[in-house]
């Protein structure tokens, strides 16, 4: 082939790295020959890319430099437009465009109106052209960190991405030479940038990935069994707990003490909000690492600098709502996946957003102790929420850029689809003559993907003997009971306790929730005789994708076994 369009690949060899692609910002992402998935900083040292492009005379500024032209250039600075593309013009929110060039409509799609040419003329620039752009600036930051050309990513997209968004996006991508050769989702990329780690062990569990963003915020409950990711429920919000919210209230807080003092109220003006709106954000940044932050703004309204401090505890104070709302977007995910909060075992914090320190400590209280919340304030060993996309998209680029297109989506389709789970947890009861009633271990978990196969080792009653091995349906139930108060010889354990009544007592106690088995339908029975003193029986489960089952049951160690196939 001659003359190639940009886009097609060159050459057979393909060079891919992951890339997340926010409204805020853009990560780009390798993997090192070990599989390690690292983040690249672009030529200003940046790994968090603001996903901005403005214009002066004709010179195209990205990313950071491009934010700050907010302040000056406001109508030639493109941002916030990751959504829009892919979308009808009528059915956006501009809003987070306030400040910016503002979206219009182009043919049913978004475009902006720009002056992006060294000639005064206004220019008309798709939000997909601007998407070409962008990426076109990721990829040679890339190009230029490897030593060789970037054609190929694999980009992560929000789980509520349509059919028109992702071609739209894989076309503006092709346009910037770059061969999309997957796009994954976002939550799905986090627990792939956790799991991939050397020390990960790949066992099954319920995890939510809250990937708070500076727009947006995205839960997604996550089922992982035998290694595949299976979405139960998503919550979006776009309005309530995100970022920028967090950004207005420092904004409010330090324009009320800058009218207190100056009579001027510094929202009111576009350039000043701008400047307080870029400082404001540092101050919350700021506040995330340490105990004080300042915000200082040169001349920001009426030719008058302002300075200021605040501390977090005021800032958590101030901001109380927003926090509150995050966790019930959490608690509503959970909800949805007909989960309860005890059902979940890890809680991946994503986002730039996640390293609020406060964020994490509300789901600290929210969950129990035995859920691991993956963040920086609660975890040292926790990965930057920031990054988590990016590496995940990474990661996978490097397991299926060898594949062909079909392949790929192929073999990674059933990650992610919507594939059948089983509604009920299976396990076994061990019964014998003396243990009547045995107690229910699940071998396969509610929400696994079939098919799927379980080998489990199961501790029979002290003696041995004949033994008769259940599987049965579990359904989790939560119980909830009353903390008894700790009593000294016989009465309350603290001291104004005599003060208070029976009933305050009552209402004071502490509730306790826990998870407990409610043995469903018996799907079928298995004898073994002889089981040695102090022995275990072997219980394999094979369930098929039409749901039926296969049971094998043997003494562990032992030959033989019983085995037998249920029909669903
Ligand atoms: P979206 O698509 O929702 O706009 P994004 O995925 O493009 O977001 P992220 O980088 O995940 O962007 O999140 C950006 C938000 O994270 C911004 O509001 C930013 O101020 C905030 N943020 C970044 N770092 C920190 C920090 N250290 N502490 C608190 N907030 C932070």
């Amino acid at each position: 082939m001659s003359s190639q369009e940009e886009g097609e690949l060159s050459s057979p060899e393909i060079t891919a790295i992951g890339i997340s692609f926010g409204n805020s910002n853009s990560s780009i992402a390798y993997t090192s020959g070990e599989g390690k998935a690292e983040v690249i900083a672009n030529e200003e040292g940046d790994r968090q890319i603001p996903s901005v492009l403005s214009y002066i005379e004709g010179e195209e500024y990205h990313g950071t430099q491009a934010k700050s032209q907010l302040v000056r250039n406001s109508k030639n600075t493109v941002a916030y437009f990751r959504d829009f593309l892919g979308r009808d013009f009528d059915s956006i929110d501009p809003t987070p465009c306030h400040a910016s060039a503002h979206p219009q409509k182009h043919e049913s799609t978004v475009a902006f109106s720009i002056q992006d040419q060294e000639s005064d003329a206004q220019n008309i620039v798709t939000v997909s052209e601007i998407t070409t752009r962008h990426i076109r600036r990721l990829a040679s930051s890339a190009s230029d960190f490897l030593g060789k050309k970037v054609n190929a990513a694999v980009i992560t997209v929000p789980t509520n991405v349509t059919e028109e968004q992702r071609v739209a996006l894989s076309e503006a991508a092709k346009k910037a030479g770059v061969e999309v050769l997957q796009m994954i989702l976002e939550p799905t990329a986090a627990v792939l940038a956790y799991d991939a780690r050397p020390e990960a062990k790949i066992k099954d569990k319920i995890i939510v990935v809250a990937d708070l963003g500076g727009t947006r915020s995205d839960i997604a409950i996550v089922a992982s069994r035998g290694g595949i990711y299976s979405i139960l429920s998503t919550s979006h919000d776009y309005e309530t707990a995100a970022g920028v919210q967090l950004d207005q209230v420092l904004i409010d807080h330090f324009a009320k003490e800058f009218i207190k003092k100056n009579k001027t109220d510094p929202r009111k003006n576009e350039r000043s909000m701008a400047k307080l709106k870029l400082e404001a954000e540092a101050t919350k940044k700021a506040l995330s690492l340490g105990g004080n932050a300042s915000c200082s703004v040169e001349s920001l309204a009426n030719g008058i600098d302002f300075s200021s401090t605040i501390n977090r505890t005021r800032y958590e104070l101030l901001a109380g709502k927003v926090f509150g709302a995050f966790t019930r977007l959490i608690e509503e995910a959970v909800r949805k996946a007909d989960l309860d909060i005890l059902d979940v075992d890890e809680v991946i914090l994503s986002g730039g957003t996640s390293h609020t320190p406060k964020i994490s400590q509300n789901l600290q209280r929210l969950f129990p102790p035995t859920t691991r919340i993956l963040s920086p304030s609660t975890l040292p060993t926790a990965i930057d929420p920031s990054s988590l996309s990016a590496r995940g998209a990474a990661i996978q680029a490097s397991l299926v850029q060898e594949f062909e297109k079909d392949d790929i989506e192929q073999s990674t389709h059933p990650m992610v689809t919507v594939t059948p789970h089983l509604r009920n947890a299976i396990g076994v009861m061990v019964v014998s003559e003396d243990v009547k009633k045995g107690l229910f271990s699940a071998l396969v978990e509610k929400e696994t993907a079939v098919p799927c196969r379980r080998t489990g080792v199961f501790a029979v009653p002290r003696d041995g003997g004949d033994v008769i091995v259940k599987i049965c349906e579990g359904l989790r139930e939560i119980k909830v009971s009353k903390k008894e108060k700790a009593k000294i010889n016989g009465k309350p354990a603290s001291d104004d306790s005599e003060l208070d009544s029976d009933d305050e007592e009552d209402e004071e106690a502490e509730e306790i929730r826990e998870k407990v088995w409610k043995v469903g339908t018996v799907l079928a029975e298995a004898g073994v005789k002889g089981v040695k003193k102090g022995g275990k029986v072997e219980v394999r489960i094979k369930v098929e994708a039409d749901l039926g089952v296969q049971v094998e049951v043997r003494e562990a160690g032992g030959k033989g076994g019983v085995r037998g196939t249920l029909e669903k």
